[in-house]
């Protein structure tokens, strides 16, 4: 069966001249494939601001989080009213908006009678689920009011997953079962399924969350469940680049990529795709096109298993993160440890060790700082765990500096020289504080000085992409 999944991100729902473009693609693709399934996540922005609603309910702020449910409202209901629905659809839609919204103000309630310590990520999984729902109710009405058979689908019902609040992963087995039940009958009978990402539940039915751009995941689970051909998935920017734009100009489209370079420049800061979507889709071959929801008509990226590789890097990446070195040898254990406990207290998140390296006088790691811990936490996070180090007297030869990790991304580049030699080559009397490959082949990250990053980016891919 020709089935194709699209997912549509938070720009392309979030305004009604975006949901104009999301109705001129699904019907059209509706024309061409025997089934579409659509996935939608929350209008942009919503999310984040329900994570600050729910803090604020942690802390007895009512008035705090009932302007930002206010203001939600507001704009759903403003979309809602933009569609041109007639008057009976608008009012059916406003209702159900409604319901989910006082079901939001219910959930804010238990939060803020509780005591803030007993605020956890599940109580947070429980409120965010609502911000998926009301993208989904919209967009379902708008393509049933241009004659689809679509229908709002709350993934709660059909994505099981384990218990771990936040970055839950998926059951594939049960939920192959729940679709089999309740998402093929659907299809079978005609009917377009507009169905939320991001969100699940556990076994005994709590809301669970797929990890922040988990709307991707879901489009990937639910493609390998249904045996789609292709998954499509449509945001605001041409497709994948071979650079951030905003930090190099003369960044391009990259045609073409495989799997596994996908995986690596997702988890090496591309952050258009979900990391994890990428493994399901490579297991089962299916493949998949990131395009702009303004510019249908352009071909976007195409990743699948037939991409043209061989010896050529692709894209560059950059993320922020915290070197640490010594002049010693010895275990790194220890510090990885403190490291981690410092950002855990700090930020709310652990690092992920991206490059550490050792010889018998000098031990090396660079850790990452993720982007939501703010544009300040980089030198922030420096001084603080330069303090932490400095108090004891274990870790007092130790240093920590701001550094850049750019990455090169190119099939095999682990096993080609001269594409190493040109990668490092590019860089040209760049002080390099570490390197390592990526887990796939696919990357070599240099580490280098904060005040390096910029210059190593455009040189290198004025270098090696450019040419
Ligand atoms: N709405 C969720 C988020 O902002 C999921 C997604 O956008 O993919 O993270
Ligand atoms: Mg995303």
């Amino acid at each position: 069966m020709n089935t194709l999944v699209m997912k549509f991100g938070g720009a392309s729902v979030g305004t009604t001249t975006a949901l104009a473009q999301v109705l001129g693609i699904v019907l059209q693709e509706v024309a061409r494939w025997e089934r579409v399934v659509v996935v939608v996540s929350a209008l942009d922005g919503v999310t984040d601001a329900l994570i600050d609603a729910a803090h604020l309910a942690q802390f007895g702020n009512e008035r705090g989080y009932r302007r930002i449910a206010a203001t939600l409202r507001q704009r759903h209901l403003a979309l809602a009213e933009g569609l041109a629905l007639g008057k009976p659809e608008l009012a059916a839609l406003q209702a159900d908006l409604d319901k989910l919204l006082f079901e939001l103000l219910n959930a804010f309630q238990r939060i803020s009678e509780r005591n803030r310590e007993a605020f956890s990520a599940e109580n947070l999984d429980e409120i965010l689920v609502i911000g998926e729902k009301l993208a989904a109710r919209i967009v379902a009405m708008l393509l049933r009011q241009h004659s689809l058979r679509a229908v709002a689908i709350d993934s709660t019902d059909l994505m099981m997953t384990d218990d771990v609040f936040g970055s839950a992963t998926p059951d594939l087995k049960a939920t192959q079962a729940r679709i089999n039940q309740h998402l093929i009958p659907m299809l079978d009978r005609g009917i377009l399924p507009v169905v939320t990402g991001f969100i699940g539940a556990t076994s005994s039915g709590k809301p669970t969350t797929l990890g922040r751009g988990g709307s991707d995941y879901s489009a990937s689970v639910f493609a390998v469940c249904i045996q789609a051909r292709e998954v499509w998935v449509w945001s605001d920017v041409d497709g994948i680049m071979s650079a951030d734009p905003h930090e190099v100009p003369g960044a391009q489209v990259v045609p073409e990529l495989s799997y596994a370079e996908m995986a690596e420049l997702a988890y090496f800061g591309a952050r258009i795709l979900h990391s994890r979507m990428v493994a399901p889709l490579q297991t089962h071959a299916i493949p998949l096109r990131v395009k702009n929801v303004y510019k249908p008509q352009l071909a976007g990226t195409l990743i699948h298993a037939g991409a043209h590789t061989s010896g050529v890097v692709k894209s560059v990446t950059h993320i922020h993160g915290l070197s640490l070195s010594a002049q010693h040898g010895g275990p790194l254990t220890d510090i990885v440890t403190l490291v981690n406990t410092h950002l855990q207290k700090q930020i709310g998140s652990p690092s992920d060790v991206m490059v550490s390296a050792q010889s018998a006088s000098r031990s090396f790691l660079c850790v990452v700082v993720p982007t939501s811990a703010g544009p300040d936490a980089v030198n922030h996070l420096t001084d603080s765990l330069t303090r932490e180090l400095q108090a004891g007297d274990k870790f007092r030869d130790w240093g920590v500096e701001p550094v850049i990790l750019v990455t090169a991304i190119g099939d095999s580049i682990n096993t080609s020289p001269t594409l190493i030699a040109r990668v490092i080559g590019a860089l040209g009397d760049l002080t390099i504080l570490g390197a390592s490959f990526g887990p796939g082949g696919c990357s070599l990250s240099l580490v280098v000085r904060a005040s390096d990053g910029e210059y190593a980016l455009s040189r290198l891919h004025e270098r090696i992409i450019e040419k």
